[in-house]
């Protein structure tokens, strides 16, 4: 079993038609498939056990890969709808407590 370090391709076998290209000691060497392909293929003993792609994000980690891309998309797209800062329209000034508001509230209620 061969897998390509370029295409992430992986193969049985390298056709007798492919032509190495690399003559290195490395364990990556290149070749051109008959079809024109290139691939750098690294010998693996069992895919089951090596070359087993890492598995699916958790649902955790896909969760947070979701937000910081929704947060990335949110940092990108506020210049444009961010018109005004934030004003708080209906703060006249004073502040109030929550015994305040409370009271306020109190007010408004038996009125
Ligand atoms: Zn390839």
């Amino acid at each position: 079993m061969w897998k390509c370090a370029i295409c992430s391709g992986e193969f049985n076998a390298i056709p007798d038609d492919a032509v190495r290209l690399t003559h290195t000691t490395a364990r990556t060497n290149v070749y051109r498939f008959p079809d024109g392909a290139i691939h750098a293929l690294r010998k693996i003993r069992n895919p089951r056990s090596e070359s087993i792609p890492p598995p699916l994000e958790s649902p955790k980690e896909a969760t947070e890969l979701l937000q910081s891309v929704v947060k990335a998309l949110a940092e990108l797209l506020q210049p444009e709808t961010k018109s005004e800062p934030e004003i708080e329209i209906e703060d006249d000034g004073e502040s109030l407590t929550p015994m305040a508001l409370a009271f306020r509230r109190r007010k408004e209620i038996q009125n």
